[in-house]
């Protein structure tokens, strides 16, 4: 899998190669150290005639000397913005100090243009002694105070007017008052003690530095500092071998300005590394993660939508050149709602996480998860010969996604629904095949849940002919498409109609006849049903006076309420408004709701029950079976009737356990004191069954289909109804 959730990308910081970088600037020093120790003990090079080098060579070096400490200062100097490092400005002080004293060196050298008048190179080496004494003390300065102190930019004028101020008072005593300068070479013998003891404090003072810089960079994991720690150990051996220096060999000496270079050289990568490398890197980091946030789940890890899509997009394009396929799933938790409301949100993300961690488990490295949104998942499955892989797959997430999930001493159960689509059979395109697979899952959603469907065309046909029922609903009242059917209830003691439910009926200009299952559902989620729901409450209440007016015998007229118009506040006011508006006595008046409505949230649903009650109206369970019913609550309900589910009754003579469960709502129905109706009922052996077990009431095509209001006042009119045995014969 390309991307793995958050917990399983962080890679632990190599520690490893911490040390072995430690080791490395140990090994370096080593290395810079060893010629010092050779030439100390290895007599056949002391001897090394001055003229054996080149005068220029020198001269060039201490050009190096002057540019490098030039642009040591410089790289400081620019590098300044409202805040810098303390250490860098006194290095790049330092430097500029150094860098003038070196220009001075190299003006003052036997063929430069202010070469020593006396001959004794007194200057020459005065200027060389005070720079690198400047340099030894700004590493001591810099190993020994803090390196995260910060100071104000405009501070750096003092690290500008300092070094040029003393670099001009040296200039000026060297080149006016010389009687100060009492070190000369005089007759070509050493330096005097004053300036040897200058250069051991030198190699002091850098070495001490070293060793400090070392301690602290292996104490705060700074690696960067291993530059500073060569380059304080190059000065440090450096002035060493210029304390080696005699006119009679001038290794040392040449030895002494290589050193030097290495020691600048090592101090500017030092600064590159501080003021342009790590800030640049801080950027690119930044950028990467401010990237990254915008192209990846925080929360997850996962890929969002967006780069989805381009991977997608590529994807596409590679299997398009090979001779494999590609599957797209699209997967959604079923009922993640109801984890978020339980068990709270921070349950929630436990779960999505985890959730997520058993998805990567099932998948290869050529597939990709990403997170479309909340409980939204994508997955692309690549280079695989054949759809079947595709199922595979699908059985296996959701065979890994049924495992309990043990959260905060919670076990939580979930399963999800996946669309899959395949390219290139399905689309070409990376956003048809989404938009597929979206369709794919939102068709597994609708009726199964818990399993996997690959999209086909009928799929787009019925989500076509959705799109095609939510825009004509809302014009079919104002049209007068919508009708009411009537579908008789028979008391089975008497065999006589008693009630009659109102079911809806519409006939769609370019559909036809549109079932309510299909169409409800739509209406509920577009609030459609509001007026839908009103205008059959009030037909169905008009119908029956009109009946009544005809003559027949006081029926209850069944009226469905849908769960949106049930959890509707002030619905018992509007009933109550059409009761009084049309007229008709409230006891004959029947409203329906269904199991799963009344289950939703059943101390809403008692007090919307009880205000209903209060008009004085009839109360039924519809589908009683099929949801879950919680029998404390029940016994709470102010309801009338049960209504035994047609899936329970159809099977009822064939089907032990449907016999056992309809005989116990039966009983069940008794024992709180209900009347109990069999809803669906076919055939006679299916009455005659409900009849021995104690049903009340039935109604079904047995009896009668819902036929129109003439229809059944005709039917009403002819009753008594002829036997049962008769009608089946
Ligand atoms: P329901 O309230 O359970 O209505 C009974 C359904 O079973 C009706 O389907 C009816 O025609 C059908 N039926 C009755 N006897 C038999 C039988 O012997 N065999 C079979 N196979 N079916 C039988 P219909 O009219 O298609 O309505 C389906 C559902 O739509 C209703 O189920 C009800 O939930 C809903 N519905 C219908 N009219 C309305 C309405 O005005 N408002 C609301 N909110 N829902 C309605
Ligand atoms: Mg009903
Ligand atoms: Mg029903």
């Amino acid at each position: 899998m390309s991307s793995k959730p958050e917990g399983q990308l962080s890679a632990s910081p190599d520690g490893g190669q911490r040390a072995t970088s430690r080791w490395r600037v140990i090994g370096v020093v080593i290395l810079l150290a060893s010629p010092l120790l050779w030439l100390s003990v290895d007599d056949s090079v002391q001897v090394f005639a001055r003229d054996n080098v080149n005068g220029s060579v020198h001269t060039v070096l201490e050009v190096c000397e002057v540019v490098i400490a030039s642009m040591i200062f410089a790289l400081g100097w620019h590098s300044v913005n409202r805040k810098m490092p303390r250490n860098i400005i006194i290095l790049s002080g330092a430097f500029l100090a150094i860098a003038l004293l070196d220009l001075c060196q190299l003006l003052t050298l036997p063929i430069g243009p202010i070469a020593s008048r006396s001959g004794t190179q007194a200057e020459l080496i005065y200027f060389g002694i005070a720079s690198r004494a400047v340099g030894a003390a700004a590493l001591l300065t810099v190993a020994f105070l803090p390196h995260t102190k910060f100071i104000s930019a405009r501070l750096r004028y003092v690290a500008f007017i300092l070094p040029v101020s003393i670099v001009i008072l040296a200039a000026w005593i060297a080149l006016y008052r010389t009687d100060i300068l009492t070190f000369t070479l005089a007759d070509q013998s050493l330096p005097l003690p004053v300036l040897t003891g200058i250069q051991y404090a030198v190699v002091a003072g850098c070495s001490a530095a070293a060793l400090v810089m070392l301690r602290r960079g292996w104490a705060h994991k700074d690696q960067k500092v291993g530059y500073l720690v060569i380059a304080a150990t190059a000065m440090a051996l450096s002035e060493a071998f210029f304390l080696q220096f005699s006119p009679a060999n001038d290794l040392p000496g040449l030895a002494g300005h290589i050193y030097e270079l290495v020691a600048y050289g090592c101090v500017y990568y030092w600064l590159f590394l501080q003021v342009v490398r790590a800030p640049y890197e801080r950027l690119h980091r930044s950028e990467r993660f401010r990237l990254r946030q915008l192209t990846h789940d925080t929360m997850t890890g996962l890929p969002k939508r967006s780069l989805i899509v381009q991977k997608l997009r590529h994807a596409i394009a590679q299997t398009g050149r090979s001779n494999t396929k590609l599957a797209i799933f699209f997967l959604d938790i079923d009922f993640f709602k109801k984890v978020n409301a339980t068990f709270g949100h921070s349950v929630g993300d436990q779960v999505i996480r985890l959730f997520v961690v058993r998805m990567a488990s099932a998948l290869s490295s050529d597939d990709t998860l990403a997170r479309q949104e909340g409980d939204e998942f994508i997955i692309l499955q690549s280079k695989i010969p054949h759809r079947h892989q595709a199922a595979l797959l699908a059985e296996s997430l959701l065979h890994r996604l049924r495992e309990p999930f043990h959260i905060q001493g919670h076990e939580i159960f979930l399963s999800a629904s996946i669309g899959i689509t395949m390219f290139p059979e399905d689309d070409t395109t990376e956003h048809g095949l989404l938009h597929k697979a979206h369709m794919a899952m939102n068709s597994v959603k609708k009726d199964a849940r818990n399993s996997y469907r690959f999209h086909t065309r009928d799929m787009e046909n019925s989500l076509r002919e959705r799109a095609l029922i939510e825009s004509s609903l809302r014009q079919a009242l104002a049209n007068n498409e919508l009708l009411l059917h009537y579908q008789p209830k028979v008391d089975f003691r008497t065999g006589t109609i008693v009630g009659v439910e109102a079911l809806l009926r519409w006939h769609h200009p370019v559909l036809g006849q549109v079932p309510p299952s299909r169409f409800i559902p739509i209406a509920e989620e577009n609030g459609c049903i509001s007026a839908i729901g009103m205008w059959v409450l009030k037909e169905a209440c008009a119908q029956m006076l009109s009946w009544q007016i005809q003559g027949l015998p006081r029926l209850r007229i069944s009226v469905n309420l849908s769960a949106r118009q049930f959890q509707q506040a002030g619905l018992a006011a509007l009933v109550s408004d059409v009761l009084k508006e049309t007229g008709l006595d409230p006891a004959l008046l029947e409203l329906e709701i269904t199991e799963s409505t009344v289950m939703h949230d059943t101390e809403a649903a008692i007090s919307a029950l009880a205000s209903l009650k209060k008009l004085g109206v009839m109360l039924s369970i519809d589908d009683f079976g099929t949801g879950y019913s919680s029998l404390s609550y029940l016994k709470r309900f102010p309801i009338d009737v049960l209504k035994i589910d047609r899936s329970f009754v159809s099977d009822v003579t064939h089907d032990f356990n449907d016999a056992a469960i309809t005989k116990a709502i039966i009983a069940l129905a008794h024992g709180l004191d209900l009347s109990v109706l069999a809803e669906g009922v076919e055939t006679l052996e299916q009455a005659l069954f409900l009849k021995a077990n104690g049903c009340n009431e039935m109604q079904g095509f047995y009896f009668s289909e819902p036929v129109m209001p003439q229809k059944l006042a005709d039917m009403v009119r002819s009753m008594p109804m002829p036997s049962m045995q008769n009608r089946a014969t």
